[in-house]
């Protein structure tokens, strides 16, 4: 039956209910039920013309009347109007058990938690009625609900002394309550010792609590070990999915193949589609899409959600490419069309491998479906083209959008900082500030990040000091890095080496290799020099702080020293990441390594980089033979500067795409100084904008210059 003629037929059967009412006027049971029907459904007419009947028959002032005015308690409280509720209450001659605990349901559903605590303590202050377990049940979850542990305890007292905790209901919010409010270990142990009997539903709510608020999940972990050894215990699919979901926190596989067994053993259900897309997303958490590829292949019936797990399950495995196959293969699927989870895994894999064609395309698709105004799909079109290094249209994408939350602001403020745009990220920030939105430790990273490009020493330190703190934010090592990069960048290296010295962190690679990286950039080679001693000895395996070293000594023109570095590379088996570009032309992305000759047009791409750079030589360009270590690893010559992977996609990307038009490309690692000082001139001779996204961060070149004033 279709909706539509569902309705109509209600609409029929109501019409005609309401007809009824006249002849009603004794049958006080049958409007009592009558009432209960219209506070399920819309009916809001109806129950107010059988409240303005019972008026008029004068059936809501004597004290029998409770039953009736309860009932209309109930029915205003469903329809969410507390007060008219609570009007009726107030005017009743003798409430009972019932009326209470109606009202206070009534105010628990519209979220007043505290009313129910208020209306609770004055049941006990005006002796009228013992509670019962209904009353304790909605009580104990209110108290759950607003995290009041202190008053849920006094609770438990006042419960325990009415003889009302042996309930199963009782008990089991109980259990809710203590596992779902943090602190509450004991209590919990307690409850879970004085079980009189196994009871999975008690198990259960000790396992949702715990896994639903405060994130306790060792504590999660012992429930289900527990629940493992009970061998009477038959657990049902609550048990399944919470544990499922244990397992995906934890990524903990060991743990994941076990449940999956004894699933299968004991023939729960493993087809049903919710319990597939919990397998799916835990192997995906655990980074194995092909288990969950192989569920996936096992499931008969499938849906749209089960679809995006298993794009998400590649997702989470860095398996791109995969994630978007799968939206190939499925596009056509009427019966599914993609949902707002299905855009946000589809734009952040496009984000991962900077797809912008791609990306635009899917925003065509997200516009067309209705999801634009979705805060997910927005945050997500955000990030795609911020990372995919069309920070314009990142900036339209946001500003577009309608509603933010902090996830949207994040990503806008990190993507300006990213692309090297400081003061446009700190815009953005002040503009958060203004919108009240409550910055925390991810902002903090794009924020400092943005001072550091832009030097602002100053304000960097104000925002470390003073702001984290006033908003609660504690700095992790990621913060202290941040900082250590605006010091050594703006050249205060004593501040830092006292900075680093106190600081109640422990320094990573990417702290020390911040710090060298602003030694080589500053020209402070004695102290990079000392640097890279130490952090080799830290990091044998890191090729990035060997490959600085290398350049430093380079710079310094100790030759000796440079081959030293490569010995000591060479003896350690240290291998250095080839230098990869890609750029992608017409929907094909065209990879390039440092002299490459495998592409099909190599010959021709070869020439294109000589004219260019033949083109740039009067405009200022002239091989940096030092520097250049970077990228080979044969004989440092001129020749071999040239065709730096780097260098090729752009050549081929100016004989490729229209005069004037942008050209995007993406490398592997840090772009060297040649490559950097060349493309520079490149831009200005072709008039185009040449966005390369290193490893670290993006380069806007244009006119000759690049976003990132030279340091990165
Ligand atoms: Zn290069
Ligand atoms: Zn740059």
């Amino acid at each position: 039956m279709s909706a539509v003629s569902l309705i109509e037929r209600q609409q029929v059967k109501w019409n005609k209910l309401t007809s009824l009412l006249p002849k009603l006027t004794e049958a006080l049971p049958r409007l009592n039920n009558l009432l209960k029907l219209c506070a399920n459904s819309s009916y809001l007419k109806t129950g107010e013309s059988i409240h303005a009947h019972l008026i008029v028959k004068d059936l809501l002032s004597r004290p029998e009347d409770a039953w009736q005015i309860n009932s209309l308690i109930n029915f205003y409280a469903k329809r969410g109007e507390a007060h008219r509720a609570r009007k009726l209450f107030d005017s009743m001659p003798e409430r009972n058990v019932v009326s209470w605990c109606t009202l206070m349901k009534g105010y628990q559903d519209s979220g007043s938690d505290s009313e129910v605590l208020k209306l609770f303590k004055s049941m006990l202050l005006s002796g009228e009625p013992q509670p019962n377990e209904f009353v304790a049940t909605v009580v104990i979850k209110s108290c759950s609900s607003s995290m009041r542990i202190k008053e849920g305890k006094q609770c438990h007292g006042c419960f325990l002394k009415h003889g009302l905790t042996s309930h199963d209901y009782v008990r089991n919010t109980l259990l809710y309550m203590y596992s779902s409010c943090s602190g509450t270990r004991e209590a919990i142990r307690l409850l879970l010792d004085d079980l009189p009997y196994c009871d999975l539903l008690a198990f259960n709510s000790a396992l949702s609590g715990y896994l639903e608020h405060g994130g306790a999940l060792g504590e999660a972990l012992e429930v289900l070990r527990k629940m493992a050894t009970e061998e009477d215990l038959v657990w049902d699919e609550v048990t399944y999915m919470s544990s499922l979901k244990l397992c995906s926190s934890f990524r903990d596989l060991n743990m994941a193949r076990q449940i999956h067994s004894r699933m299968v053993r004991l023939g729960f259900h493993c087809g049903d589609v919710n319990v597939s897309g919990a397998l799916i997303n835990m192997y995906g958490k655990c980074g194995k899409p092909l288990y969950a590829q192989r569920v996936y292949d096992g499931t008969h019936s499938r849906n749209i959600v089960l679809n995006t797990s298993l794009m998400d399950a590649y997702f989470q495995s860095k398996s791109y490419e995969e994630a978007l196959n799968l939206f190939a293969k499925m596009e056509n699927r009427e019966e599914a069309p993609p949902n707002e989870f299905t855009f946000a895994v589809l734009l952040n894999s496009v984000a991962e491998l900077c797809l912008l064609k791609h990306g635009g395309l899917l925003h065509g698709l997200v516009v067309k479906s209705g999801f634009r105004s979705h805060v997910m799909v927005g945050n997500a079109l955000v990030n795609m083209y911020a990372k995919s290094g069309s920070i314009q249209d990142a900036w339209k994408a946001f500003s577009g959008m309608n509603f933010r939350d902090i996830i949207t602001w994040n990503v806008m403020i990190c993507g300006f900082s990213h692309h090297g745009l400081g003061k446009e990220a700190l815009e953005v920030f002040e503009e958060m500030m203004v919108a009240g939105e409550v910055p925390n430790r991810i902002t903090f990273v794009g924020v400092l990040h943005a001072c550091s490009h832009m030097g602002f020493v100053e304000q960097g330190r104000y925002y470390f000091h003073h702001l984290m703190k006033r908003f609660n934010v504690e700095p992790n090592l990621q913060h202290y890095t941040c900082v250590v990069g605006l010091l050594s960048k703006a050249g205060l290296f004593e501040e830092v080496e006292s900075f680093m010295r106190e600081a109640p962190v422990q320094w990573d690679v990417v702290a020390w290799s911040s710090l060298l990286n602003a030694c080589y950039v500053r020209r402070n080679y004695s102290l990079g020099k000392k640097v890279a001693e130490y952090a080799i000895e830290m990091y044998p395996n890191n090729s990035g702080i060997y490959i600085l070293l290398s350049n430093i000594h380079a710079k310094s023109k100790e030759w000796d020293g440079v081959a030293r570095v490569r010995s000591l590379m060479k003896e350690r088996r240290v291998k250095k990441e080839p230098g990869v570009s890609w750029i992608c032309i017409r929907n094909q992305t065209h990879t390039f390594l440092s002299e490459d000759n495998q592409h099909s047009e190599i010959v021709l791409i070869y020439a294109k980089v000589k004219e260019v750079l033949s083109k740039i030589r009067p405009l200022g360009y002239s091989p940096d033979v030092a520097g250049g270590y970077h990228d080979v690893d044969a004989e440092q010559s001129e020749s071999n500067l040239c065709y730096h992977s780097e260098k090729l996609a752009v050549a081929y990307g100016l004989m490729k795409t229209p005069e004037n038009s942008p050209l995007y490309v993406t490398k592997n690692v840090r772009i060297c100084d040649d490559c950097h000082s060349a493309i520079k001139l490149i831009s200005r001779l072709s008039n185009r904008l040449i966005v390369v996204r290193d490893s670290n961060r993006f380069h806007h070149f244009k006119d000759g210059q690049c976003s990132c004033c030279d340091y990165w």
